[in-house]
Parts: structure tokens; sequence; C-alpha cells
């Protein structure tokens, strides 16, 4: 079975070239969240809220100040966004994004420090008011991918924090409780570690929480509190010998082959690694004469599991065909392993009143219970089982925007759905929830204490005594099991 349909502009390019039309292939499974054409219809009502379905636990007036700023702020944040949508940044290449961002915080009354803890493009924006009281922690994200721009969203994240971070001070302010609101501007989450090297210099010291939030695919209007996969990355260079390919080729020692054999051999060794393990590479700098035996070749490599005990069993056997490699084209091999991204620990106690909070004002809906594929640099602020980390009650919620069928992050469509108005709508109601939850947690003692006492994070069941589950299993279309897996829940 073969189909065209959205890849007929492919199609059709290569037909107008003149050059062999190509047959894709459907692939057997399909994640996407919705149809095509479903997709805009269901996000052009996105459910009002309104006061007389409030109830969480924040008292109506301090509700209405943080919303209402968010309210406010919102033209603004929707022009930052997108002009930080147009001026991708890589890691720690976020310039522009560092100084708009920490631009606009000076000029709502934080105490703003660029370049933070000898990070170019990091930035802190601390606000305090009062004597005492707890510290709040946020992140807002900043930079962009290679060749694709913002498609993973980051430009959502960045005013999202910003959001957060003003709202809670104006409720600190308006309804005079002491504490503190920090917001920092986290760079190089793409690969490097931004979040982790800020940590190990004590970037996040003295916050009694962290939160953030990310967008992703999803049902509309929906939300997920699941855990990420522990990730490590590997530069390998494999160096070899040149010599003419035609004249003398047996004097050579091929380097780009090494590659390739490596490449291969990770790729049988897919199938022995379990389903949620994930391992992906490209090779790098490909510049070279066909007639010339190459001496070097570079990959960049991925890998992931979901704890680190499992990452270091799959980095051995993914360290082994690199070496296998290298043995079999008698290269010289050199591994650079990047720096570990823990596995990500959502507070429950955090997560619960934030889901309470958008799903009673907002309508948002519990999305993905599935622990995502995906790996985040703010997991090490939510692990404390190493000597010099601390253990951060920390929620870092994903959140739907309207995607395309298999626009997903990190593709081209994801970059053009993270700058829709609908994206931004959404960003808006998670940046409304983060906000309450942040300010139960300066406000709220007895709140606080549970989330102290409460660090466990069960990917299936965060919301403590209260949920009831329906499953049905309507029709009988497509694959067996879970394609047709509908749940409903009620929240008691
Ligand atoms: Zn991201
Ligand atoms: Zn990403």
């Amino acid at each position: 079975m073969f189909y065209i349909c959205r890849r007929d502009v492919i199609f059709l390019k290569r037909f107008e070239q003149n050059l062999e039309p190509c047959v894709y292939y459907a692939s057997c499974c399909d994640f996407g969240p919705s149809d095509l054409d479903e997709a805009p219809t269901l996000w052009d009502t996105l459910p009002a809220y309104s006061a007389s379905n409030h109830d969480i636990s924040l008292a109506p007036e301090i509700v209405k100040t943080i919303e209402n700023t968010v309210d406010n702020l919102d033209p603004t944040l929707r022009t930052m966004s997108l002009q930080i949508h147009a001026h991708p940044e890589l890691m720690f290449e976020e310039k522009y994004a560092h100084d708009i961002l920490s631009d606009f915080m000076e000029s709502h009354g934080f105490t703003v420090t660029r370049h933070y803890l000898g990070l170019d493009t990091a930035w802190r924006a601390e606000y305090v008011h009062g004597k005492g009281g707890r510290t709040l922690g946020i992140n807002s994200e900043m930079d962009a991918l290679p060749l694709i721009g913002h498609a993973c969203g980051h430009n959502l994240i960045a005013v999202s924090g910003v959001g957060v971070a003003i709202a809670v001070k104006s409720a600190l302010q308006i309804h005079n409780v002491p504490g503190k609101v920090v917001l920092l501007g986290t760079p190089g989450e793409e690969g490097g570690g931004g979040k982790i090297i800020l940590l190990e210099r004590g970037g996040y010291r003295g916050m009694d929480a962290c939160i953030m939030c990310h967008p992703s695919v999803g049902v509309p209007n929906s939300a997920s509190l699941v855990s990420t996969l522990a990730m490590q990355s590997f530069d390998v260079e494999f160096f070899g010998h040149s010599a003419h390919a035609g004249a003398a080729p047996w004097e050579g020692t091929n380097a780009l082959d090494a590659a390739f054999v490596a490449y291969s051999s990770v790729a049988a060794l897919r199938q022995q690694i379990r389903p949620d393990h994930r391992v992906h590479g490209v090779i790098q700098g490909t510049e070279g004469a066909a007639n010339v035996i190459p001496d070097y070749a570079k990959m960049k490599w991925y890998i992931r599991a979901p704890t680190r005990d499992q990452l270091v069993t799959l980095r051995q056997r993914v360290q082994a065909c690199f070496h296998g490699a290298a043995l079999a084209t008698s290269c010289r091999v050199n591994i650079v392993s990047s720096m570990v991204y823990f596995d990500l620990h959502q507070n429950s106690v955090l997560a619960e009143d934030f889901f309470n909070t958008i799903s009673s004002r907002f309508g948002v809906t519990l999305g993905s219970r599935l622990k995502s594929g995906a790996s985040t640099d703010f997991a090490q602020n939510t692990n404390s089982n190493t000597n010099d980390i601390l253990e951060l009650p920390s929620i870092h919620p994903s959140f739907a925007i309207p995607t395309l069928p298999k626009g997903g992050n990190h593709s081209p469509a994801f970059a053009q759905s993270a700058r829709t108005t609908e994206a931004h709508k959404a960003c808006m109601a998670i940046t409304k929830g983060l906000a309450s939850t942040g300010f139960r947690v300066i406000n709220d003692d007895k709140f606080f204490h549970e989330v102290l006492t409460c660090r466990s994070f069960s990917p299936f069941c965060f919301w403590r005594h209260r949920l009831t589950c329906d499953v049905t299993m309507p029709g009988n279309r497509g694959l067996p099991g879970f394609q047709n897996l509908k749940l409903s829940y009620s929240v008691q």
C-alpha cells in the first residue's frame, strides 16, 4: 500500500525536475494526535473558562490577580514569542533572546543579572517582596535547533516563564505576601545541558521549588505530567589514512568505512534493546573527494533509557559498536561523552495542584500518560541520589499545541505550530496554572509541607486517591488495542 498525500509536494517537485518519482509507503503506526482536517476545527473551540467552575485552592481574588496579570501581558508575550521565533539561535548563542527577555524583566521591576554564572546567554531575574517567605524558581528556555529553527517551541517556554514570574510578583505585591521569585534564562537545552551547568554553579540554590513547561504534540487542550528518559550524547571520531582510491587503495585506512560500520552495528543492536531505549546518530562533516580514501570521519550519537542505570548498560553496548568498527577497519577511534541528562521526577503534589487548576479553569484534559521519549536537562534538579545535587520539588508539564500528523517536536512542521495563535493561547492557560501553583508554594504552608513530604512520582497516577477511570474500546478499526483505546477520567 502506498500513499502520496502530504508528500505530494516533494513528489511534484521531483516530477517537475524530471527526476524519477518516488513512492512513499505508509508507516504501520502513526502516533500523530489527530487527523489533519480535524485538528484545526478542534482547536477553534478552546473552552472558555468561567468563575463558576472554579474549585482550586487559591482565594478568588488571588486567582483574579494572576489571571488578569497574564491577560494584560498577553499581547506583549505574543510579540516576544514571535520575535524569538523569528531569531532562532542555537544553544549557547541565544544572544537576542537573552537581551530582549532580560530587558523586559528589568522593565517590570526585577533585579536582573545578565550573563549569569559565566554563561554568556544565561540570565537571572529576581524579585523580593517583604521579609522572609519562600522562593519560587522558574525556567525560561530559549534555544533553537540547527536547520529547523524553533522546532521544539522554546519561544513559548521563554514567554511562559516571563508570564509566570510577573504574575506571581503581582500577586505577592497586591496581596502583600512575603516571598521571592527567581526566573532563570536557561540556555543550551538542546544538548548543551545549560541547566546542569547552572545547577552545578549554584544557580538553583535557595529555591524551594522550580517550575516550567514545554509544548508538545497531543490531544487538543491537554497537558501531561509524565517523566522523560535519561540521555547522554557522544562525539565519535574515526582516524584513518588517506590514499589514492584508484591507484593505491591498499595504502589507505578508510575512516568513513569505520563510521558506516559503526552505524550498521548500532542498527543491528537496536533489535536487541528494549522498546523504550533509544539510539540515534548522524555522520557529520561529509566533505571529501570520492577518489580519496577518507582519513577522518565524525559522528554524533544520542542514547536514551528510562533510568540512569539502564543508560549505563546501553552505553556499554553502543560504545562496543564504535570500538568494533574501529577494529574492523584498522582505524583509531576517539569517543567523547557528554554530561548525562537524568530521568525526570515530577513532584506529585505540585502536579496535582497544577492539573486541578488548568482542568477546572480552562478545561484542559489529561494528555499522554506514557513516559516521554524525550529528555530534559531540567531532570537533574529533580534527582537527589547523587552527592552534590539537590532534589528540588518541580514540575515540567508538557502541553499540547496544534500539530500536523507526523509534525511533532523537532520537525519543521512543529516550528510552524509553535508560532500559531492557538499555541500561544494554550501556553497562556498553562502559564496561569503554573503561576497559581507557584504562588501556593510561597503562600500556603500546609501545601508546601505536602510538597516536601510527597516527592514520589508515578507516571500512571499522580492524583493520590481521587481518580476513577473508565476504559472503553469502541470499534475494531486499525491495530488491535491501543489505537482504539479510549479512557475517560473523573476527578472526585
Ligand atoms: Zn525542547
Ligand atoms: Zn527539543
